[in-house]
C-alpha cells in the first residue's frame, strides 16, 4: 500500500525531456496548482503570470488569442482579447461587458440572424434601446446615433446579399459622437480586412467559420483597441461563462496554420465561379463584391484591397421548386447552413437564416426563394465550377 495520499489519478510525473514539442500541447486541466498564497497573490496582482481556473483562462485559449490578435494587427499594448465558446459568445461578452443601464445600441439592419435577434429582441427585453440602420450608408447610421448611444455593431459584408458596410464612414461619424464601433469581421477575415486600420474599436469573429475552417469547432473571439475595454470584455466572458474548451482552441489553432492558404484558394475559386455562373441561362443575378455589377464594388475594392471574398450569392429565376431542383442536382455538394468550411456548402436563406422575415421583407432585401448562398471550399476549381454549372442547367 502506498503512503502517498494522492490517488493513482494524480500520481503523474512528467516525462523527463530536454526537448520540447513542436506543436502546442493540449492542456485540458480545469485547475492549476500554486505554491502558496503569496504566489497566488502575485498572480492575481499581475506580478507573475499563471493560470488558476480554466473559466478564467487557460493556455490553449491564450495561444489562440495571441495568434488571432496578430492576424488582426492588434497592438501588443492593447492585450490580445478573449476567445469565447462561440461567435455569439464573443458578441454577448462585448455587449455585457460594455453596456450599462440606459445605453442605446445601433446595429446594422442585415446582421447575422442571431445577432439581429439579440439586438431586436433580447437587448430590448433587458431594457436597452436599439436602432437598426443600413450599414452601407454612413449618413443613415449617423442619423440613428443618439446622445445615449454607446455602441454600433456592423458586419463587414452582409449575409447573404454581400453588401459592403461603409466601415470608414461609420468610424468617422462614430468618432465624432464618441461612440465605439464593433465590427463583426467573420465574412471578410483579416485576410481581406483589418477593421482596426479603418477606425474600428472592437473586432469580433465567429472563429467557427473560416478561421478554424473545418466545421469541427464552435468558437468566437473579441478584441478591442484598449486595455481597459479588453479587460471589461474578458470579465464579462469569464463571469457569464463564455469560456471555450481547450480542445476546441487547440483545433482552431491547428486550423489557423492553413488559414491563409485556404482563404486564398477559396477566394480565387469564388471569383472564377461567380464569373462562370453569371452567364448561364436561368441565373437572374450573381452577387459577388469583386464583380463590376456588384452595387458596392468600388468600396469592396478599396476596403478589401482588390479581394472579393469566398462567398457567392446566386439568384436563380423561379421559386422554391427551382431552388429544390438546383440543390438536389448539385449533390454531392452539401446543403448545410454554415460557411467557411473546407468543403463548398450551399445554403438557402429563405428557408434558414432569413425564415423569420416576411416574404415582403425578404424580397426587399433581394432574398427570393431562388436565392442560394455558396460558401466556396477547397475543391478542384474546374470540377466544382462544372458541377455547379451543371446543376444550374438541370
Ligand atoms: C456564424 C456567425 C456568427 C455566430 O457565430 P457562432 O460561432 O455560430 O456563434 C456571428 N456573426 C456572423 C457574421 C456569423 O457568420
Amino acid at each position: 500500500m502506498s503512503e502517498d495520499p494522492r490517488s493513482i489519478v494524480r500520481r503523474s510525473t512528467p516525462p523527463v525531456s530536454v526537448s520540447t514539442p513542436v506543436v502546442t500541447p493540449l492542456q485540458p486541466s480545469v485547475v492549476y496548482a500554486s505554491t502558496d498564497p503569496d504566489e497566488l497573490d502575485a498572480q492575481y496582482e499581475g506580478r507573475v503570470r499563471g493560470f488558476t481556473y480554466a473559466r478564467e483562462g487557460h493556455p490553449n485559449a491564450t495561444v489562440l488569442a495571441g495568434k488571432l490578435a496578430w492576424l488582426e494587427g492588434v497592438d501588443d499594448s492593447w492585450g490580445a482579447g478573449v476567445v469565447t465558446g462561440s461567435g455569439m459568445g464573443a458578441i454577448g461578452a462585448v455587449l455585457l461587458g460594455l453596456l450599462a443601464r440606459g445605453d442605446h445600441v445601433v446595429g446594422g439592419d442585415q446582421l447575422y440572424g442571431r445577432s439581429h435577434r439579440l439586438l431586436s429582441d433580447d437587448l430590448r427585453r433587458l431594457g436597452f434601446e436599439t436602432t437598426l440602420a443600413d450599414p452601407t450608408d454612413a449618413a443613415g447610421i449617423e442619423h440613428a446615433i443618439r446622445p445615449d448611444t454607446k455602441l454600433i455593431l456592423v458586419e463587414t459584408v452582409s449575409n447573404p446579399t454581400l453588401r459592403v458596410a461603409d466601415i470608414d464612414g461609420i468610424a468617422a461619424v462614430a468618432a465624432r459622437s464618441g461612440v465605439s464601433v464593433v465590427v463583426d469581421n467573420t465574412f471578410t477575415t483579416p485576410r481581406a480586412l483589418r477593421p482596426f486600420e479603418h477606425g474600428a474599436d472592437i473586432v469580433v469573429h465567429s472563429v467557427t467559420k473560416m478561421l478554424a475552417g473545418h466545421s469541427d469547432v464552435t468558437l468566437g473571439y473579441a478584441v478591442a483597441n484598449s486595455t481597459g475595454t479588453n479587460a471589461a470584455i474578458r470579465e464579462a466572458a469569464v463571469t457569464w461563462g463564455f469560456t471555450p474548451s481547450p480542445f476546441d482552441c487547440w483545433l482552431a489553432e491547428r486550423g489557423l496554420h492553413t488559414f491563409e492558404l485556404r482563404y486564398d484558394r477559396a477566394e480565387s475559386t469564388a471569383r472564377q465561379l461567380a464569373d462562370e455562373l453569371a452567364f448561364l441561362p436561368g441565373v437572374e443575378a450573381i452577387l459577388y463584391p469583386g464583380r463590376a455589377d456588384h452595387p458596392d464594388q468600388a468600396r469592396a475594392m478599396s476596403l478589401f484591397g482588390g479581394r472579393g471574398g469566398t462567398m457567392v450569392g446566386l439568384r436563380l429565376d423561379g421559386g422554391r421548386d427551382r431552388a429544390n431542383r438546383f440543390i438536389r442536382a448539385a449533390s454531392p455538394i452539401q446543403f448545410a447552413p454554415t460557411l467557411g468550411d473546407v468543403s463548398t456548402l450551399l445554403s438557402h436563406p429563405a428557408s434558414s437564416s432569413h425564415r423569420g422575415l416576411t416574404e415582403a421583407a425578404r424580397s426587399a432585401l433581394g432574398i427570393t426563394e431562388g436565392f442560394i448562398r455558396i460558401s466556396v471550399g477547397l475543391e478542384d476549381p474546374d470540377l466544382l465550377i462544372s458541377e455547379l454549372s451543371r446543376a444550374v442547367r438541370a
